[in-house]
């Protein structure tokens, strides 16, 4: 943290607080395009907003600061974060994946990147030798989350980032699931952090937003060329609010992941339940390694119901819980992968990462502990077929 000891603290007054012009305590929300020039040739701070607004460069401040780097980038969304990064490498460079990423990660890539001769390889992250054997002569970068979305699959980030940097490659993490809150991959030797901020940075489920980060010079300057030539900028408005969610990250996620550790516990104890997925339990895949190189859990859990659930009528059935895409948002939402956030991925690929019919994903949200399992508790009684 560079200028606060605690990121409780720089959560709220990290970047640049406020507004030196007025001593207002918010950063003002500056709605223009463009920015009057004194005359000829002055080289002034602002000139255009694609470029630059100031609304967006505290924000791109504060999160730099979170995340322990030197440079922060806000885009209109966290597809737009991860294709400006994925245009720093050219046709006939590879990027090596993890197993189970994000679908939208995953289909810009089949679709997007590889007809211009981007090439992706698919690869088990928790695997050290399987990284090792992937790393062919093409391979420029690796792109991992951990915890891994859906079924949480824990990554070493500083076991990766220390293969990869042996090649002379780039450790690219998305920090989506985690937010600096809970796990600061640069610290852990990774070059770029990657947002989806739509999810626990806006923390409302009433913005779409992306963000990067990385701590190099040289990577900065061409973000920020990429960022300002392709023009997927966060407009102020949405950069106002996302930093209005980020001052309450800390508060939030504590409460996020006390009621996942019990809800994943309560899951784990249930009779109807085949499998839980949560970093959080101690039988958990990769549970020691999360512990050190994250403060907890997160707030993420999947889970698959036993034969003789239906797994339909278990989302019918809910009443507090909504059935939705998306996660990190203060409401709990669940969602079925297979046909919503990974239904780009080809079926018999999805089924091999283990994404079958009746995985269910729960993003764990900050009402009450009693009523949410209240909820999980009759709609799983109401799913058992009779
Ligand atoms: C949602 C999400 C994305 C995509 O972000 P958008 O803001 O929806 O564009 C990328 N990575 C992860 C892990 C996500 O959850």
């Amino acid at each position: 943290m560079s200028n606060y000891k605690n990121i409780e603290s720089a959560l709220i007054r990290g970047g640049l607080f406020g507004d030196p012009l007025t001593r207002s305590v918010n950063v003002p929300i500056y709605q223009t395009s463009t920015f009057q020039q004194p005359e000829l040739g002055t080289n002034p701070k602002w000139e255009y907003a694609r470029t630059g607004n100031p609304t967006r460069a505290a924000l791109e401040a504060l999160i730099a600061e979170l995340e322990g780097g030197t440079a922060g980038f806000a885009f209109a969304s966290g597809m737009a974060a991860i294709s400006t990064v994925l245009q720093l490498f050219k046709s006939g460079d590879r990027i090596l994946i993890s197993s189970n990423v994000y679908g939208g990660t995953f289909r810009i890539l089949d679709k997007v990147f590889k007809p211009f001769g981007l090439e992706y390889a698919i690869v088990d992250t928790s695997n050290a030798e399987a990284i090792e054997a992937a790393i062919t002569d093409d391979v420029v970068a690796i792109l991992v989350e951990s915890p891994a979305n859906p079924l949480m699959t824990v990554t070493d980030l500083w076991l990766v980032s220390d293969i990869v940097h042996t090649h002379g490659l780039l450790t690219i993490v998305d920090n989506t699931f985690m937010t600096p809150y809970l796990q600061r991959p640069l610290a852990l030797g990774a070059d770029i952090v990657i947002h989806s901020a739509t999810k626990y940075l806006g923390g409302h489920s009433d913005l779409v937003a992306g963000l990067v980060v990385v701590k190099d010079d040289d990577l900065a300057e061409r973000i920020g060329f990429i960022q300002n030539a392709v023009g997927a900028v966060l407009g102020p408005m949405d950069s106002f609010l996302l930093i209005r969610g980020i001052k309450t990250l800390a508060v939030r996620m504590d409460r996020h992941v006390a009621n996942a550790q019990r809800v994943a516990e309560w899951l784990h104890d249930n009779d109807a339940v085949k499998v839980v997925y949560y970093p959080g339990l101690p039988d958990a895949q990769g549970y020691e390694i999360n512990r050190k190189q994250a403060r907890n859990g997160g707030a993420m859990i999947a889970f698959e119901l036993k034969e003789g659930y239906d797994y339909r009528q278990f989302f019918r059935s809910l009443k507090l819980i909504s059935l939705a895409e998306s996660l990190g948002g203060v409401e709990s939402l669940t969602c079925h992968p297979a046909t919503m956030t990974h239904a780009s991925i080809p079926r018999e690929i999805r089924l091999k990462v283990g994404i079958t019919d009746n995985l269910i994903r729960l993003s764990v949200g900050i009402e009450h502990i009693d009523d949410l399992i209240a909820d999980l508790d009759q709609a799983i009684q109401e799913s058992e077929v009779k």
